[in-house]
């Protein structure tokens, strides 16, 4: 993955491509050539040409390992908002497929994020839900992991607020789906924005302790390598992975603040062809150097609720420096660090998530995955709104039906709206300010007198729509309005205004919140 490298050509990507077909390459050749003439004239904040955004996203999608369609997608991803070029045209040069990612990626350009934390999970199912296919959500955190490589050139408190969405949003999002090499990036780039005093300390002492462990480190690998080598291990792959600066200080904050607490800053990862090769490696090595009690950990039989596997553990080496050794297959190595990314592949052109077979069950992946005794080992974290998701599948017999739900109920007939303070709402579609009110709280229903709605006095019976911002002015003295029955979509209000009235509950009616 790369995010500082100025010159990026459209020869890297194709070379970076695996797999690639003579239909997506070409269709890639014909994005570049498309995006680099309608964005002729625009610049980036930095002065270069705005081209280079859309080459560094393209770039980043082929490293996740992306097809033809969804690079040139991520090539044309700006070109909407940016400089005007119209649906058509899109559908009528690259197809329906391309026309529905770049106009995913634009209408998720559209949420921002609004500060406070506590509405941090709301505005991830936001982003999920508007996403509808995993494509749309992987081109928009490319699109970020340039844009926030290259924040230093935006006004600073743009700064702030883009890079806390990234560590709040963003990265969160990566994470869940598995491509960690990516959630690592956001979050050591947004960072120093965020916290810009911490971060500064993290790298200072980062940097001491390397310098008081690179050397003992080389040596002990090269031991390493030779007590393999010795045991017919030569071709091991061995490195290692520095622990991202965010994370090392949220690790730091739970330890109180003690750095010598911290083994895993640096890990040394082997990578070999079979689980029973693990095992083995593991074996030589607790032969030749005494483990840290209880640091020992078989995530391969039992994985992470997150279904990360690997076998770690932390030994002495010898001379007083402790360190942690993981050992893993390079598929278990490909899934840890990519994640979902990893599991597309591209058969004829046409889409396939491997192992799942209709283009909604990807939020499947947003999951704790089954453990290897089949019972399900819940983190605890698992936030409210994908165990709905899940169980509403857990009823639904058949995946054909749980695509069309997904699409009807979730994710098609909902809308996103926002309170003036941030907090998302989410509503059945054609809900208005009526059924905001009660969703809020039952007292600001029955007491509603107006509304504003992005910031415009407006009737109670308007139809909101995805995204809009929605103030509710009530009066003490007031009551509700049977007239409201005729516009308002969901039970709750409905419920209350009948109450209200002492009305029997309607009957017939389909419960839509
Ligand atoms: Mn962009």
């Amino acid at each position: 993955m790369q995010y500082q490298k100025k010159e990026i050509n459209l020869n890297e990507i194709l070379l970076a491509m695996k797999n690639a077909t003579e239909e997506g390459i070409s269709l890639v050749k014909k994005a570049h050539d498309f995006a680099k003439e309608v964005h002729k004239d625009q610049k980036r904040f930095s002065g270069e040409p705005y081209f280079n955004h859309l080459i560094a996203t393209a770039y980043n999608l082929a490293q996740l390992g992306m097809g033809g369609t969804t690079i040139a997608a991520g090539f044309l991803h700006d070109c909407m908002e940016d400089v005007d070029v119209k649906a058509e045209t899109i559908e009528r040069e690259f197809g329906k497929e391309i026309l529905f990612l770049v106009e995913g990626v634009t209408k998720l350009g559209k949420i921002r994020y609004k500060g406070a934390e506590r509405y941090n999970e709301s505005l991830r199912k936001l982003f999920i839900a508007t996403s509808k296919d995993i494509r749309v959500l992987i081109i928009k955190l490319a699109d970020r992991l340039h844009n926030i490589s290259t924040l230093q050139y935006v006004r600073p408190e743009k700064q702030v607020r883009i890079a806390t969405e990234t560590l709040q949003i963003y990265a969160p999002i990566a994470y869940r789906l598995g491509i960690r090499k990516l959630s690592r990036l956001l979050e050591d780039l947004s960072f120093p924005f965020v916290y810009p005093e911490e971060s500064k300390k993290i790298k200072h002492l980062l940097k001491e302790k390397r310098k008081e462990t690179e050397h003992s480190l080389e040596k002990f690998q090269r031991s390493l390598h030779k007590a393999l080598a010795e045991n017919k291990y030569s071709n091991a792959k061995i490195d290692h992975r520095v622990k991202s600066l965010y994370s090392l200080w949220l690790k730091l904050n739970k330890k109180d603040g003690d750095i010598e607490k911290i083994y895993d800053i640096t890990a040394l990862r082997i990578i070999v062809p079979t689980i029973s090769d693990c095992y083995q490696v593991l074996g030589i090595i607790h032969g030749v150097w005494r483990p840290l009690p209880g640091r020992i950990k078989d995530y391969i039989a039992f994985p992470k609720p997150n279904g990360y596997q690997s076998l770690h553990t932390t030994i002495f080496t010898g001379d007083g420096t402790i360190v942690e050794i993981q050992i893993k297959t390079d598929e278990m190595y490909k899934d840890s660090e990519y994640g979902i990314a990893s599991h597309i592949t591209y058969k004829e052109g046409k889409l396939n998530v491997h192992g799942i077979k209709n283009s909604f069950e990807w939020i499947k992946y947003l999951l704790p995955k089954k453990t290897n005794g089949g019972e399900e080992k819940s983190s605890g974290r698992t936030p409210q709104w994908i165990n709905e998701l899940v169980e509403y599948q857990n009823h639904t017999s058949d995946n054909e039906d749980y695509a069309e739900d997904l699409k009807g109920d979730f994710l098609k007939e909902r809308i996103f709206v926002f309170t003036p303070k941030g907090d998302v709402v989410d509503l059945p579609t054609d809900s208005t300010p009526i059924d905001f009110a009660y969703n809020i709280h039952s007292d600001i229903g029955d007491k509603a007198v107006g509304a504003k709605i992005n910031g415009k006095y407006t009737t109670l019976s308007t139809k909101l729509k995805n995204g809009d911002i929605v103030e509710i002015t009530t009066r003490s003295n007031e009551k509700p309005n049977l007239k409201w029955l005729d516009f308002t979509k969901t039970a709750i209000a409905q419920r209350h205004i009948r109450n209200y009235y002492n009305l029997p509950p309607r009957k017939k009616r389909k419960n839509n919140d």
